[in-house]
């Protein structure tokens, strides 16, 4: 198992109501006093059950957690004819 991770959630919500997950070595991390430390934990899921334990709404920082914890390919995947139709 890897270590775990320093997780902490903010006091402050934002427009819509929602605390935001970081990680310890996010670079937007507010302040200390503006943040509540939930835990070490070893992944983004884990981490978010956790911080909904203390907090109604909670969306993971993107710059931090989404970034880091789920490697999301992006890239549109084309769909590959290996026997192209012809027009006949
Ligand atoms: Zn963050």
């Amino acid at each position: 198992m890897n270590k775990g991770i320093y997780y902490y959630v903010t006091i402050a919500t934002d427009q819509e109501g929602y605390h935001l997950l970081h990680r310890q070595e996010c670079k937007r991390l507010p302040a200390k006093q503006d943040m509540i430390f939930i835990g070490t934990l070893y992944n983004l899921n884990q981490a978010l059950s956790t911080a909904r334990i203390n907090f109604k709404k909670v969306k993971p920082c993107i710059k931090c957690c989404i970034r880091y914890s789920s490697p999301v390919i992006r890239e549109s995947v084309r769909p590959v004819h290996h026997f192209p139709q012809k027009m006949i």
